[in-house]
C-alpha cells in the first residue's frame, strides 16, 4: 500500500533499525520503546490486522511467531520471558493500520496492561 507507514519501511523509503528478516518478515526497533527490548515484526505483505492476517494467511502468522520469538532470543530476552502484542483496533491502541507484533522484554511488564 503506497500510503502506509510500514510498507514504507519493508521498501526501505522509511528508515528502520532493522534486527531481522525472513522470506515473509521485517522485525525492527520501535521508534518510541517502552521497554528495553521494543521490536516490532511485520509480515512484508500488507495486511491489516492480525485477525485479516489470520485469515488470509496462517503460515506467514506462524512465520511472524517465530520471529518474534528469535528477536527475544537474539536479545537475550528470551529466558527471563518477553510479551508479545497485538493490539487489535484503534480502540485497543492499534495505530499503524499494517499487523505488527510488538516483542517487549528486559524488564518486568504489569499485568493486566493500561
Ligand atoms: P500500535 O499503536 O499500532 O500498536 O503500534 C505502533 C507502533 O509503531 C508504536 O509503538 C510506535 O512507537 C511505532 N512507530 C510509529 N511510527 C514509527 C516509525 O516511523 N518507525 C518505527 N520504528 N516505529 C514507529
Amino acid at each position: 500500500m503506497t500510503d502506509c507507514l510500514f510498507c514504507k519501511i519493508v521498501s526501505g523509503d522509511v528508515p528502520a533499525k532493522i534486527v531481522r528478516e525472513s522470506a515473509g518478515t521485517v522485525a525492527f526497533r520501535d521508534i518510541n520503546p517502552q521497554a528495553p527490548t521494543h521490536v516490532l515484526v511485520i509480515p512484508r505483505a500488507h495486511h491489516a490486522t492480525v485477525a485479516d492476517l489470520a485469515d488470509a494467511d496462517p503460515g506467514l502468522l506462524a512465520e511472524l511467531l517465530r520471529e518474534a520469538r528469535e528477536v527475544a532470543v537474539d536479545d537475550g530476552v528470551a529466558e527471563g520471558g518477553y510479551r508479545i502484542v497485538f493490539n487489535t483496533g484503534a480502540q485497543a491502541g492499534q495505530t499503524v493500520f499494517h499487523v505488527h507484533a510488538h516483542v517487549l522484554g528486559g524488564r518486568g511488564l504489569n499485568w493486566p496492561p493500561g
